[in-house]
């Protein structure tokens, strides 16, 4: 009994040897022979059976076996750890003297400093901030802003209805309503934010922003101050020296309306390929408020005057910066952003 013992003994330290030399991982052989399930214990077991004097010669060999096999797997583990370490070190140079790399600072997207450019060149004229809903009810869209059912301008703008009187606004023009109907004049206000049309090519993306811009007071307010106001207005953000051209137009609820062109930015008036060749760029529309958009607000027809002008944030940005395509300003690309 004690000798058949003494051989499997033998035995098992012959095998985790031969195991490990096959490339058996060290870990797993632990497990194997000396965990509470391996065989070394399961062969203990058995030595209750034996004769106290032949107990203590098994015990003793059992324990050398043990000693061997954990220096075995030590050495083995370490064997491991030092190929590692080659491998490391035969790998890529890692320099740890270098200086590390440091977070890049965020900046402000293009589209937000002109929209801030925008609102603070307004601010220096007096204006005030007005915000309102993005998603409207088609009466102040379209409704309010002489602009019903059957009118043609309806097809001019592609709306994104969010329910029977509901959608996405198409401009920033139902604030000035929304406006009025809060208070009395005067009223000297900028309405900043985001609109929404169905549109995408390279001058049309489905989101954009504008600014538009409502002035009303009791007494007169004449074309004249809309000029001037306009004037101040594109010198504060193109430069001192750019022009201003004020060519007739039509808005549903300006009347009489104009667009207003700016001396192009790129060419200084001179003529090139971006003002193709004209000398002027379009800045934005406006004109003198139509009298069924106050009566719509609530004002008493004949009371009041006023005008009002609007213009799209990624145009003026685009003007600016010489910027070609509009979607650039969405597509998050950083090579494009950290331009700016
Ligand atoms: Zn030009």
């Amino acid at each position: 009994m004690a000798n058949d013992m003494e051989e499997k003994l033998k035995a098992l330290a012959l095998a985790a040897k031969k195991s490990l030399e096959n490339g058996a991982n060290p870990e797993e052989l632990k497990v194997k022979y000396l965990g509470k399930k391996g065989e070394l214990t399961a062969i203990l077991g058995g030595m209750g059976k034996l004769a106290p004097e032949e107990r203590r010669t098994v015990g003793e060999m059992a324990n050398k076996v043990k000693g061997e096999i954990e220096a075995l797997l030590a050495d083995a583990a370490r064997a491991a750890d030092d190929a590692r370490l080659e491998a490391e070190l035969k790998g890529p140079k890692l320099d740890v003297t270098l200086p590390g790399r440091g977070l890049r600072p965020g900046r402000r997207h293009p589209v937000s400093q002109t929209l801030d450019d925008i609102v603070a060149a307004f601010g220096k004229l007096g204006f005030e901030v007005a915000h309102g809903p993005e998603i409207e009810l088609d009466w102040y869209n379209f409704e309010a802003l002489n602009v019903p059912a059957d009118h043609p301008a309806r097809d001019m703008q592609d709306t994104f209805y969010t329910g029977g009187s509901t959608l996405l606004r198409t401009h920033t023009s139902p604030v000035q309503v929304r406006l009025m109907q809060k208070q009395p004049p005067p009223i000297r206000h900028v309405m900043p934010g985001r609109v929404y049309r169905k549109d995408s090519d390279l001058t049309h993306t489905p989101m954009f922003h504008q600014v538009e811009g409502l002035l009303v007071e009791k007494g007169p307010v004449t074309f004249a101050e809309l000029k001037g106001t306009l004037d101040a207005f594109a010198k504060a953000f193109f430069g001192p020296s750019v022009k201003t051209r004020f060519r007739p137009s039509f808005f549903p609820f300006t009347e009489p309306s104009a667009e207003v062109d700016v001396s192009c930015t790129i060419c200084g008036g001179k003529g090139c390929r971006v003002c193709k060749e004209t000398g002027w760029l379009e800045m934005l529309g406006s004109g003198m408020v139509h009298p069924n958009v106050f009566t719509n607000a609530g004002y008493a027809p004949g009371t009041v005057n006023g005008f009002a002008f609007g213009m799209g944030v990624e145009r003026l940005a685009m003007l600016r910066y010489g910027v070609n395509d509009l979607r650039s300003f969405f597509e998050n690309d950083y090579r494009f952003l950290e331009q700016f």
